[in-house]
């Protein structure tokens, strides 16, 4: 098998064969014509196929090292997808920690299906064994969590559902992307992403993928597509596609920066603790160096208090104050009052999240100047 960034730039994407086009066409078509009752080329409606939306669900198989991919309007849509291959009675089991969204629909949409959900710490294994059911279909994950930056160990947590029996292993593995982490490999069952961070990488599309293993998520997944329609657009299917070439470059810079600037943050005296698994004081620091290949661009820090994070934040002039992450610019986001503002005060305690806490997703900007950027803010502390 060629290696990862040739499949990158490759997979799924082989000369276009009308005319030569290096690039996969952008297929802004509806229908299809059909040749006579039955026969066509393949496609015949774009809720149920397109071209350019095939072409990126092999690339991303191909990256995950799945069977099949299965991309989708936003990672919520997708991971509304996931939960498709529940029946009412079953159980769920999810990370205590993950994206808000995800237990927004679990607890407030599929929850009124009759599926019940438990919310462990899967850093935990004894937890998560303790949390397991008869009924248990699906283990949810996210790894490192958003913003601790807290590791469950996939092989272990994939083991256990696997020996529990019946019981899928389902990955959110937006934080890594697939060029520092493979859930597949360590025995994930199904690998999800919100494409909309790095896969994307570029800020300007919203997206999800479902990537599966077994022949049945393909049936289920490619179902869904067409009953539910909540598919991914041509043109943003497109630009993920163009994206994804350039994923390993990109995650190499955030990666470097990252290091750099957990360094920077660790000695700074206004910073009170720094969450970033590449530092070798995170107490989960040689699992990281095990089952990633990188520690990514993902950073959260301690400031002491919602003022001291807000002096901070609006003295900020090459890092943008913003949600989401994974784009090639520097964004910064303050958890309590942003993305996790939903939990509520007692929730966030219990996670861990502060008013001070402020989290960083470090772009590809010149290194001197987001650290410039971040020493000046600091230092105004
Ligand atoms: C952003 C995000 C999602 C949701 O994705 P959308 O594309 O915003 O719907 C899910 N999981 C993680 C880890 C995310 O960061």
């Amino acid at each position: 098998m060629a290696g990862f960034r040739t499949r990158a730039i490759h997979d799924g994407q082989a000369p276009d064969p009308l005319t030569g086009a290096v690039n996969v066409p952008l297929y802004l078509s509806s229908t299809y014509a059909q040749e006579e009752i039955g026969r066509h080329k393949g496609w015949e409606y774009s809720r149920v196929s397109n071209p350019t939306r095939d072409a990126l669900e092999a690339s991303l198989a191909s990256l995950e090292g799945g069977a099949s991919a299965h991309v989708f309007a936003s990672g919520m849509a997708a991971i509304s997808a996931l939960v498709t291959l529940l029946k009412t009675g079953d159980h769920v089991v999810c990370g205590a920690n993950v994206y808000g969204g995800t237990p927004r629909l679990f607890n407030q949409i599929v929850a009124g299906y009759g599926i019940e959900f438990t919310y462990v710490d899967t850093s935990d294994l004894h937890a998560l064994r303790e949390a397991l059911r008869p009924e248990t279909r699906l283990v949810h994950i996210e790894t490192p969590t958003n913003p601790l930056m807290t590791l469950s160990d996939i092989r272990a947590v994939a083991d256990l559902c696997h020996a529990h029996g019946g019981c899928d292993l389902a990955v959110d593995n937006t934080f890594m992307s697939p060029f520092f982490q493979q859930p597949i490999a360590l025995g994930a069952d199904i690998v999800v992403h919100s494409t909309t961070k790095y896969l994307n990488g570029h800020s300007d599309g919203l997206g999800g993928v479902l990537v599966g293993t077994r022949p049945q998520h393909q049936e289920q997944f490619r179902f869904v597509q067409k009953c539910t329609g909540g598919i991914l657009s041509p043109f943003e299917a497109w630009l993920v596609l163009r994206g994804v070439k350039t994923l390993a470059a990109r995650m190499r810079e955030h990666d470097n920066n990252g290091r750099a600037i957990a360094a920077l943050l660790d000695r700074h005296p206004a910073v009170a603790q720094v969450w970033y698994p590449g530092l070798p004081a995170h107490p989960q620091h040689a699992l990281a160096c095990q089952q990633m290949s990188g520690f990514g661009g993902m950073i959260a820090f301690e400031l002491g208090s919602l003022e001291r994070a807000n002096c901070f934040l609006t003295r900020l002039r090459v890092c943008t104050l913003a949600e989401s992450l994974g784009g090639v610019e520097t964004l910064i986001s303050h958890p309590a009052t942003m993305t996790h503002a939903a939990l509520g005060a007692e929730a966030r305690t219990r996670l861990g999240i502060t008013d001070g806490m402020v989290r960083i997703s470090v772009g590809i900007e010149d290194l001197p100047d987001l650290e410039q950027d971040l020493r000046q803010a600091l230092d105004a502390l």
